[in-house]
Parts: structure tokens; sequence; C-alpha cells
């Protein structure tokens, strides 16, 4: 048995029920998805998990905060000794401790009792003894209505909301370090995500896929990606730009005119937002200059959960999460429209005196622009 447990804070009446209920049924899909079986019960604030799926896989279902493999008793304090010293005859400690936890306080014996009887147990037998500060081996007991679980190991799970439970968002993800970290922090609020690739090469699209089957390890079901083509977003933009001599607010144009497709296919999807890996100030065309300008592409909101954060801190969550080797794995090339001095402090009104001018549609061979940008 797995005794998983989850933060209850905040959570009251319906939502409760609600919380728990998409919970269990991400646990039940996530174990399915990895090919196996599992029966799941709710009792007193803890999902009982019956499966013979690796203990990893709770790691990786946001809503849980820890768990334990666990063996179940009842509620008698004998039957429960029995099960403990059975569990403990093999481990090698010193030292001790007994966590009860009571969840069902209609219980005859406080924890404090139960603690100390079952500790009485340990010592008489085993002849270890008691350290409540640092124990070798702490021995827990969770008492729920009508059973008890005992367990000596606790991991934590990544926390968050289940799986979901907030609504669709359409997440921009580009193959680098930040998109697949951005990703992740949104599906741990809650977000479903569906992803947006704005394609330049096979290879980097070939990145984004393998991102994509990481980032997919945290959730009950496979995502969606959707891939356009990049060159094709831009075709007008850069052609425009180029003579007008404006080359430099290439990278502007671009965030905006991602944003602008990407609220059309949101809308199409029923997403509710808009996904990216934008941190303050990282690069050229994440100023906050620049994002105020790009921003106006949409009224839909853009959720930018690195905003932040600094490179390091996003490296370092890269890494836990799995996604940093593969997002280094091939460096491309950079950016090929990239212009020599992007713009970092756009100016919204001149903008907006650029803007139909710079999106308006070309019928212009735009080959010998892209063959300059090329690397
Ligand atoms: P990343 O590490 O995610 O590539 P970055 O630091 O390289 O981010 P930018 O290239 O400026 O930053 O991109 C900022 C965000 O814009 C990305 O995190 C991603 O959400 C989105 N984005 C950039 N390029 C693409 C693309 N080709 N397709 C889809 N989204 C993109
Ligand atoms: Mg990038």
């Amino acid at each position: 048995m797995i005794i998983i447990r989850y933060d209850e804070i905040g959570l009251k009446g319906k939502n409760r029920i609600y919380f728990e209920n998409e919970l269990i049924e991400n646990i039940k899909n996530q174990i399915k998805k990895s090919g196996y079986e599992s029966h799941i019960e709710r009792i007193r604030g803890r999902i009982i998990v019956d499966s013979q799926a690796p203990l990893t896989i709770y790691s990786k279902i946001f809503g849980i905060r820890s768990y334990s493999p666990a063996i179940e008793s009842s509620l008698d304090l004998d039957e429960i000794y029995n099960s403990i010293r059975n569990l403990i005859a093999e481990k090698k400690f010193k030292t001790f401790r007994i966590s009860t936890q009571r969840l069902w306080k209609g219980y005859e014996k406080t924890s404090m009792e139960i603690n100390e009887k079952i500790g009485e147990f340990v010592i008489r037998d085993f002849s270890k003894k008691v350290d409540l500060e640092k124990p070798d081996l702490n021995i827990g007991i969770e008492i729920l209505n009508d059973r008890s679980y005992i367990f000596t190991e606790k991991y934590q799970g990544p926390g968050g909301l289940p799986y979901g439970i907030e609504g669709k968002i359409l997440m921009l993800i580009s193959g680098g370090i930040d998109s697949p970290v951005a990703s992740y922090l949104l599906m741990k609020r809650g977000a479903d995500l569906t992803f947006l690739h704005y394609k330049t090469n096979d290879e980097i699209l070939k990145k984004v896929k393998n991102l994509i089957n990481i980032i997919e390890s945290y959730a009950p079901k496979s995502l969606d990606l959707i891939v356009e083509d990049h060159r094709d977003l831009l075709k007008n933009v850069i052609i425009n730009l180029e003579s007008m001599r404006e080359r430099k607010w290439t990278c502007v144009f671009c965030r905006y005119s991602m944003l602008k497709r990407a609220e059309e296919i949101a809308r199409g999807l029923g997403a509710l937002a808009i996904g990216t890996g934008e941190s303050l100030g990282q690069v050229a065309s994440q100023t906050l200059n620049n994002i105020s300008v790009e921003n106006i592409a949409t009224n839909m909101p853009v959720l930018r959960p690195l905003i932040g954060l600094d490179k390091i801190e996003i490296e370092n969550i890269a890494r836990k999460i799995g996604t940093f080797n593969t997002s280094i794995s091939i460096k491309g090339c950079g950016c090929p429209f990239l212009p020599m001095h992007p713009i970092t402090s756009a100016s919204i009104e001149k903008f907006i005196k650029l803007r139909d001018k710079a999106l308006k549609p070309n019928e212009k061979e735009y080959s010998e622009v892209f063959e300059k940008n090329r690397c």
C-alpha cells in the first residue's frame, strides 16, 4: 500500500471534494499511463493506493505533498505492534522514534499515549534507544477511521495542485531551457497544457518533442503539440521591416506575432491563457519595455511563471525536473531572424506607427532575406 498525503490548507467544502476527486483520477491515470493497474481509496484526508507501479511515479503527480509505502493494520495496539515488529525486524538501527498521527480523533488513545506504548514494546524486544531529534529509524503510525498504516519512509511529492484543475493553457515552447521549466511550473499550479512551437528547423522540432516527452511524465495524459512555421509567421514582417530599414524591431514584432497567432489558436482550443518562458530582462526581447509593447497583441492573460527568476534558478529547476540536458543537447545556431541591434526599449507610440506597414501582406519573394539569415 502507498499512503498519500496532500495539503488541505484552503481546501474547504466543495473545493476539497473536487480537489480530492481530481487528484485520485490523476493518480489512477498516471499509473495506468505507465502500464500498471491500481486500486485507490480515500479516507480521512489520505489517499491509499494499491499498485505495483514504481514508487517514483508519485514524485511526479502534482497535488501530492508526501507519500510512504505502508503496511495496513487494525486499530488494536497489540496488532499494530505486531506489524511494526515484523517491519523493523530486519532493519539496522540504534535509535528510533515513534511518530503517531491520529487522523481519526475518535480513537481512544492520544498520539502521545500510542507513541509511549509502542515505544516501550520496541525497547523491550529490540533493546534500542529513543531519540526524538535524530533517530536512525522513524516509525510512523497513522490512525484512520477503521484501520492504521505503518511506515518507516516518507518521500516528498511535487506539491502543487492536481494536473488540469485550473483549465487549459496554450504554452509557447521553444526548445530552450526556459519554456520547459515554465511548463512544469504552470502544470504544478493546475494548468492543462497544449504546446505551440514555431518551427525553424527539424532538429529543434525533434528536441521540442523530446522535451514534451519529459514534461508529459508529470501529466496523467499525453500532451498535444501544435507546430507552425516560424518563417511563415514572420515572412511579411521581415520583408517589410527590411524595406523600412527598421529591422531592429524584428524581435518585438516576432513576439507580437507569436502572441497574436497564439491567441487565435488558444481561443479555438478553449484555452484561457497563453504561457511563455520569459524572464524579465534576460535577453533583448524581454525588457519590461518590450514586454509591455508585445503584450498589446492579446487581451488574453499571458502567464510568465519565470518572470522573477534568474538564469541559475531556472537551470536548477531544469536539472531537477530532468529537462536540462535535453534543452542543451542541440545548440542550434540561435534565432535566424535576430537583427544586428535588436531594440531594447520599444516605445508603444513608435510601434503602433510601424505596425500596419510592418504586418502588411507582402507578395515579394522572401527567400533572399532568409538566405541571408541562415547559419
Ligand atoms: P527558452 O529557453 O524557453 O527558449 P529564451 O530565454 O531563449 O527561452 P526567447 O527565445 O526570447 O527566450 O523566448 C522567450 C519565450 O518565447 C520562450 O520561453 C517561449 O515561451 C517563447 N518562444 C520563443 N521562441 C519560440 C518558438 N520558436 N516557438 C514557440 N514559442 C517560442
Ligand atoms: Mg529560446
